[in-house]
């Protein structure tokens, strides 16, 4: 497969002028950000990786890093996890409280903000230093020493983060949260602020398209039936409200956040990373879900 032929025709195609949306503006980190910024990086499992643009630019993850605290949480706890989280799609907003309720603060998926600070509770409860512990886990999988966490973003996102306190109060209210509200949401904020590129995300993902094993060492990061499960959800429920049209535009297991990141994977084949900022009116990034589209239609290779 020539995969660079086939992002350049992707980078030749489209651009930022291609689409309407809105760059995020809940933080003002976020709504500085340049909306002509576009990149896209394939890596595959023969180590090769491809990539255009600025693909190699760091940006602010945000929900993509619910990917990154699920699989730490499934290695503490297997498959004990689903007692405090279920695994359907929402059909709702990602920072939705209205399910919560009637499902007893147990959150419909582990990528809503519910189910993602569910995630937070268990690494704060378990570990010694959970903000420590992803960062040497998300730099042990893409090999990068560097990366870090953006201070200023994770200080605007506790400055304006209402609504995911008022998630942790409500989840603790219906009994589902053990900890105490300010050290999960402080977490929850610095994971949403990890500041990486399309290159890292993409290499960092190759664990979830290898059967939970490091590209260069063979090592063994996740079981095969943890990876499985995290695939699936991201399939399911990895786009929020809009899960249905991912699946049904680009074919891939994937993961979105409000900084415009998308990572998407094909299980023993590739991992690709997009990044666009200018967002849709469900938080997805517009251009990233249009370049993911042409990508699995140009290479005939998706899940389906
Ligand atoms: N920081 C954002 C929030 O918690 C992340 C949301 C997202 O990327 N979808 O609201």
């Amino acid at each position: 497969m020539d995969y660079q032929r086939i992002l350049d025709t992707i980078n030749d195609e489209m651009s930022y002028r291609d689409v309407t949306g809105k760059v995020a503006s809940y933080i003002p980190e976020l709504a500085k950000v340049d909306r002509r910024k576009f990149g896209m990086h394939v890596y595959c499992g023969d180590q090769k990786h491809f990539s255009f643009g600025d693909s190699e630019e760091n940006f602010s993850i945000q929900s993509i890093s619910k990917v990154f605290t699920l699989a730490m949480a499934m290695r503490l706890m297997g498959e004990d996890l689903w007692d405090r989280l279920n695994v359907e799609p929402s059909g709702d907003p990602f920072n939705s409280l209205t399910q919560l309720e009637y499902e007893s603060g147990i959150p419909r998926n582990p990528f809503i903000n519910a189910g993602a600070l569910v995630l937070s509770d268990i690494l704060v409860d378990q570990l010694e230093d959970p903000k420590q512990e992803l960062l040497d886990f998300v730099r042990k999988i893409t090999g990068d020493p560097d990366i870090q966490y953006d201070e200023k973003v994770a200080a605007s996102e506790k400055a304006t983060g209402y609504r995911n306190i008022a998630l942790v109060n409500y989840i603790k209210a219906l009994g589902n949260i053990k900890c105490d509200v300010e050290p999960i949401v402080d977490f929850y904020f610095y994971q949403c602020s990890l500041s990486m590129s399309c290159k890292d995300i993409a290499k960092a993902f190759m664990i979830f398209a290898n059967k939970g094993r490091m590209l260069e060492t063979n090592e063994k990061i996740l079981k095969p039936k943890t990876v499985k499960r995290i695939n699936a959800l991201m399939q399911t429920c990895g786009f929020y409200d809009e899960a249905g049209e991912f699946s049904f535009q680009v074919g891939l297991p994937g993961k979105s956040g409000v900084g415009g990141g998308i990572v998407a994977i094909h299980p023993d084949n590739y991992s690709v990373a997009v990044w666009s900022p200018i967002l849709n009116e469900k938080g997805n990034s517009e251009l990233g879900m249009k370049a993911l589209e042409r990508f699995t239609t140009l290479t005939g290779v998706s899940v389906f």
